[in-house]
């Protein structure tokens, strides 16, 4: 727990938090600063008992699982990857889609190398949805972990393919790669402390309560 008697709300910067402010608005929670301009890492809100904390987008699942915030926002990428272990996750919020996928240089036959049995390189920073993706399909591969711009790695030659995050296609497009296999749609989720519901039940579902209606 966090020691805050109040809610402690994980964000990331850009579009999970852009995405995410008409949702607060619905809650009635307005942030008093922009992480983008402000630098601040954690900021107030027009309420005295709710405060957001600005984290990279992968670290949104721990603060929740150890209740140093009892609210987050986090892509369904990131919770597949962190395994969800104490979050609750109530609400699929729909914001932030796009989609994860397969994804080589334009000339490279990947159906025949996956007919052939080719054991392929596939860079990604989602490991644990790749092998799970690979593994169903009866695919051999050696995982590369990056942390950040996949498509160079076919381009540079580490990597046969990767599995990376889609929505316009333009990143593909101007780097030469296309896409050969659609893995799963993503989208962000609401994750939530179970303790945290518990012990301050009354302050979170309303809150709940309020993004769920402003989905529909
Ligand atoms: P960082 O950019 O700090 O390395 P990140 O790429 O995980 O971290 P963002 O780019 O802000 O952070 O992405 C946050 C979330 O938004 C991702 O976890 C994913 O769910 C979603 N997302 C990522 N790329 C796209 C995209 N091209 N279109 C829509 N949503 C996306
Ligand atoms: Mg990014």
């Amino acid at each position: 727990m966090n020691g805050y008697s109040g809610i402690t709300i994980a964000l990331s910067k850009g579009r999970i938090f852009e995405e995410t402010l008409p949702l607060l608005a619905a809650a009635g929670i307005v942030p008093n600063e922009n992480p983008e301009a402000s630098r601040k890492l954690i900021i107030g809100t027009n309420r005295p008992d709710v405060r957001v904390v600005i984290v990279r987008a992968s670290d949104v699942p721990t603060y929740v699982q150890y209740g140093a915030a009892d609210l987050g926002i986090a892509g369904k990428d990131v919770l597949l990857e962190h395994g969800g272990a104490g979050l609750y996750q109530p609400l699929d919020l729909k914001i932030a889609r796009c989609r994860m996928c397969v994804a080589t240089p334009a000339g490279f036959d990947y159906a025949a190398a996956v007919r052939r049995g080719a054991r392929l390189r596939v860079a990604t920073k989602y490991i644990n949805t790749a092998r799970a993706h690979f593994a169903a399909k009866g695919v051999h591969v050696d995982l590369i972990k990056l942390y950040g711009s996949m498509e160079l790695a076919p381009l540079a030659g580490l990597a046969d393919a990767i599995v990376d995050l889609v929505s316009s296609g333009g990143t593909l497009k101007a780097n030469n790669l296309v896409e050969v296999e659609d893995i799963m749609p993503i989208s962000a989720r609401l994750v939530v402390n179970q303790a945290s519901l518990k012990m301050k039940r009354g302050l979170l579902q309303p809150v709940i309560d309020s993004f769920e209606s402003a989905l529909s």
